[in-house]
C-alpha cells in the first residue's frame, strides 16, 4: 500500500527544497502562519479521511482518532501561530565591561532542510507536531512517515503538498532505506521519534555528515504508587492511560512499583477500572502488526509472576488483552524491555526508597508518574529520579501542554519539543554583537606597556 519512492525521487525532494529554502521565502513570518494554517485546514477538512486511515492502520476509534491524533496537532499549531511572532523577536542580551561599548543580541534562524522521520503509534500527530515546529522556525521539511501505519503515510503523502506549501514540504514514504539514504544526502536536522534501538541507528547515520538530531525514544516508563495515595483514583487513571492505543504509547505506564499496603486493592481497582472503561468486553486490544504481536506474546512467556487479569494474545488475529501481572522477576524480558502492548506488571516494593533506587538502577525513563498525597514524597521523587518528564496524580497529560519541553534524556532521548520549545529546535540562535568603530581604544592593541597591561587585566 505505502508507495515507495525510488533512491533518487528523494535526492531530487531534497534538491528540489533546497532550492525553496535558498529563495528565502520561508523566512518570512506570513509565510510560516499561512503553512501551520494550512495544517490546521488538513486535519479539519480531512478529519474524516484520517479516522479512516487510523482505523485501517491501528482499529483507532474514531472518537480516539480525534482525541489522541488530530485535535493535539492543531492544539500544537494553534499555540505556535499564537506564540510565533514573539518567539521570532531577537532578543537583547548583555554585554560586559570588557566588551563595551556596544549591543549584543542573538536571533532565530532556520536550519535549512530539515528531516522528520516519524512513528507508526500516533503517525498523525508525532508525524506533524515536529512538522509544526520545523516549519514555525522558517524550515523546509522531508516527512517521512512511518511504514508501518501505510494507510496514514499515503494520506499524508497525498494531504500535505495541497495544504502546505509543496516546493517546502515533501512527503517520502519508505522504510529503513529510504530513511537511511535521507539521512545520507546531509540535512540541516533530523528529527527522529522511534525506538532507543533505531535512535542510535538514525544517529550513526547522521554522523557522517553531521546532521544534528532530536531523538524522542522510548523506554519503560514506571509509576510509583505510595501507601497513603488515592487508590481508586490512581487505579482508574493507570487503567485509562494503559488502555489507550492498546499500550503502544511511548509514555504509557509501562509498570508499577507499589508499597505492600495497598497493592491487592491497586491491583483490584486497576482490574476492575480496566472492565468498566471497556464496558465489560473481554476480548483483545488490537495490535499493529504480528511482529509487535508475537513480541508481546514473548513477553509472557516467562516471568515467574502472577497474572491477576487477561494474559491472552492471539497472534493471528492481532490482539491483546488487558493483562496485569504481579510481581514478575525483575530480569524477566517483561521488565527489562519496553512492554509497548497491555500488559502491566505490578512490583511490591518495600518502600519509598525501594522504589527510587529501582528505578535509578534502570536507563532514564521518557516519564515517571506518582501517586501520593504527600507532598515531600512528590518532591523527593521529583528531585532524585532524572527522566523526561513527571506527572504527579496522574499520567500522560504532561505531553499535552505546550508551554512545557516535551523530550527525554539518557536512553529515552536527546532534545525536546512542543510550543517554543520546537521552535527552538528547529532554530540556530546566532549571536550578533555590534560595536561603533569609534571610540578605537589604543590600549587593546599591542604591543602593551606595564600601564596598558594593568589596565587590561582590570576589565578582562
Ligand atoms: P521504530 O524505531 O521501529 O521506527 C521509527 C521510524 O524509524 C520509522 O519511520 C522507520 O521507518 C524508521 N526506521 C526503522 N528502522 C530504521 C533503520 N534501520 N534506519 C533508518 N530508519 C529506520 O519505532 P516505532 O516502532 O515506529 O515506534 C515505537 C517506539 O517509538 C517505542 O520505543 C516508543 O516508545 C517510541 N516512541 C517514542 C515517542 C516519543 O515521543 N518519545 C513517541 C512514540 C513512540
Amino acid at each position: 500500500m505505502t508507495a515507495t519512492l525510488p533512491t533518487s525521487t528523494s535526492a531530487s525532494e531534497v534538491a528540489r527544497l533546497r532550492s525553496t529554502f535558498a529563495t528565502g521565502r520561508t523566512r518570512d513570518v506570513a509565510w510560516r502562519l499561512a503553512q501551520l494554517e494550512g495544517v490546521e485546514r488538513m486535519v479539519a477538512e480531512r478529519e474524516d479521511d484520517f479516522a479512516i486511515a487510523l482505523a485501517a492502520d491501528l482499529g483507532r476509534p474514531r472518537v480516539d482518532a480525534w482525541l489522541a491524533d488530530l485535535a493535539p496537532t492543531t492544539a500544537e499549531s494553534a499555540f505556535a501561530r499564537k506564540h510565533l511572532k514573539r518567539w521570532m523577536r531577537s532578543k537583547r542580551a548583555g554585554l560586559p565591561l570588557s566588551v563595551q561599548p556596544g549591543s549584543a543580541r542573538y536571533v532565530y534562524e532556520p536550519l535549512g532542510t530539515v528531516l522528520i522521520i516519524g512513528p507508526w503509534n500516533y503517525p498523525v500527530y508525532l508525524t506533524l507536531t515536529p512538522l509544526v515546529a520545523a516549519l514555525a522556525a522558517g524550515n523546509c521539511a522531508v516527512v517521512k512517515p512511518s511504514e508501518h501505519a501505510p494507510a496514514v503515510a499515503a494520506l499524508l503523502a497525498d494531504l500535505l503538498p495541497r495544504y502546505v506549501d509543496r516546493d517546502a514540504v515533501a512527503v517520502v514514504t519508505g522504510g529503513p532505506e529510504e530513511t537511511q539514504d535521507l539521512l545520507a544526502q546531509g540535512l540541516d536536522h533530523a528529527f527522529f521519534t522511534g525506538s532507543p534501538e533505531v535512535g542510535a541507528l538514525i544517529m550513526a547515520a547522521a554522523a557522517p555528515t553531521l546532521t544534528p538530531v532530536t531523538l524522542e525514544l522510548g523506554g519503560k516508563s514506571p509509576v510509583i504508587v505510595t501507601g497513603d495515595a488515592d487508590i481508586a483514583v490512581a487505579a482508574k487513571r493507570i487503567a485509562w492511560t494503559k488502555l489507550m492505543n492498546s499500550g503502544q504509547t511511548c509514555i504509557a505506564p509501562d509498570y508499577v512499583l507499589v508499597e505492600e499496603s495497598v497493592r491487592d486493592t491497586l491491583v483490584a481497582g486497576i482490574a476492575e477500572a480496566t472492565r468498566e472503561l471497556r464496558g465489560g468486553a473481554e476480548d483483545g486490544l488490537r495490535i499493529v502488526n504480528a511482529r509487535q504481536a508475537a513480541r508481546i506474546a514473548g513477553l509472557l512467556d516467562d516471568h515467574g509472576g502472577r497474572i491477576a487479569y487477561g494474559g491472552a494474545v492471539d497472534v493471528e488475529a492481532l490482539t491483546g488483552q488487558p493483562t496485569i501481572v504481579v510481581d514478575p522477576r525483575p530480569d524477566s524480558p517483561l521488565m527489562t524491555e519496553e512492554i509497548f502492548g497491555p500488559i502491566l506488571p505490578v512490583l511490591t516494593v518495600e518502600d519509598l526508597d525501594t522504589a527510587i533506587r529501582f528505578v535509578n538502577d534502570r536507563p532514564k525513563p521518557l516519564a515517571v508518574y506518582l501517586f501520593s498525597r504527600s507532598k515531600g514524597v512528590a518532591k523527593r521523587v521529583t528531585a532524585e529520579i532524572s527522566s523526561g518528564g513527571t506527572v504527579i496524580n496522574h499520567l500522560m497529560f504532561h505531553v499535552l501542554v505546550p508551554q512545557l519541553p516535551f523530550g527525554g534524556v539518557g536512553r529515552s532521548g536527546m532534545g525536546a519539543y512542543h510550543g517554543r520549545w520546537g521552535f527552538e529546535t528547529f532554530s540556530h540562535r546566532k549571536s550578533v554583537l555590534t560595536k561603533p568603530t569609534r571610540p578605537d581604544l589604543s590600549l587593546i592593541y599591542p604591543p602593551y606597556t606595564a600601564k596598558a597591561e594593568k589596565l587590561l587585566r582590570r576589565f578582562f
